[in-house]
């Protein structure tokens, strides 16, 4: 998919981030749909930057952050550090839309959404830099590599179309993290999928996941049984049918 016919439309703007702005927004309001549901989804015009985008029909809205480059990259801008993790703390952050494209030919390599509940106060990383004028005024960056890949629901990558029914199933697939609403035991659940997903099978074993207890000690200094913890954490996902058990301390994922 291509944007170039879309980038006519921010030839009046003089910032690249006002342009950029510009010319992602149709692209995305004309060509994709909401991820949860699967209806059409409205570009704000107004400068709620907060919300970029809101679902026709559910409740979803989604803010955009796209770039030019080969790859989405490690860390995303984002505003202001205070408050956007006191959205987190809230779960009153927004979804969001991730887009990077070619800067030559204006092709989409990818873009994905990632539902709101992904976020932790841990990717969001306070910027060193203020903003002119305001010194004291701290931005944050949002690092997206420390987002599991169950939180990162492609409609194209590495510029492949992906199916509507697969990425509602996808986005859907994870929902259950919707209820989680401590952020300490959404993270225990985040930081194990990240851990079922570096073992890169979809059959594995306790034994396999207690070769994280270190580094999961490290983040949750505070446990002294980690290994309970990831016997618990993997019933929450059989619970939730992300996984079977398929025999004693064997694992399947769905
Ligand atoms: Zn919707």
């Amino acid at each position: 998919m291509n944007l170039k016919k879309y980038v006519e439309l921010s030839s009046d703007y003089k910032s690249n981030s006002q342009k950029t702005r510009v010319f992602t927004e149709p692209f995305v309001a004309e060509n994709f749909y909401c991820p949860c549901c699967g209806a059409s989804v409205i570009g704000r015009k107004n400068n709620d930057k907060v919300r970029d985008f809101d679902c026709s029909k559910c409740n979803e809205n989604y803010e955009l952050k796209s770039k030019q480059g080969k790859s989405l990259g490690k860390i995303v801008p984002d505003g202001a550090y205070n408050s956007m993790l006191e959205r987190i703390e809230n779960n009153s952050n927004p979804n969001f839309y991730f887009l990077n494209y070619d800067k030559e030919n204006f092709d989409v390599i990818n873009f994905c959404a990632v539902p709101n509940y992904f976020f932790t106060p841990n990717i969001i990383i306070p910027r060193k830099k203020g903003i002119p004028n305001r010194p004291n005024y701290i931005m944050c960056n949002i690092d997206i590599s420390g987002i599991p890949n169950s939180g990162k629901i492609f409609y194209i990558k590495d510029k492949k179309i992906i199916d509507k029914s697969k990425v509602l199933e996808d986005w859907n697939k994870t929902s259950f993290l919707k209820e989680s609403h401590s952020v300490n035991s959404k993270g225990w659940i985040l930081d194990t999928l990240k851990c079922i997903e570096k073992l890169e099978k979809t059959d594995f074993t306790l034994n396999d996941m207690y070769q994280f207890e270190k580094e999961l000690k490290l983040k949750h200094s505070q446990n002294n049984n980690i290994q309970a913890k990831i016997r618990q954490q993997l019933q929450i996902l059989r619970d939730k049918n992300y996984l079977s058990f398929t025999n004693r301390g064997n694992y399947k994922l769905k």
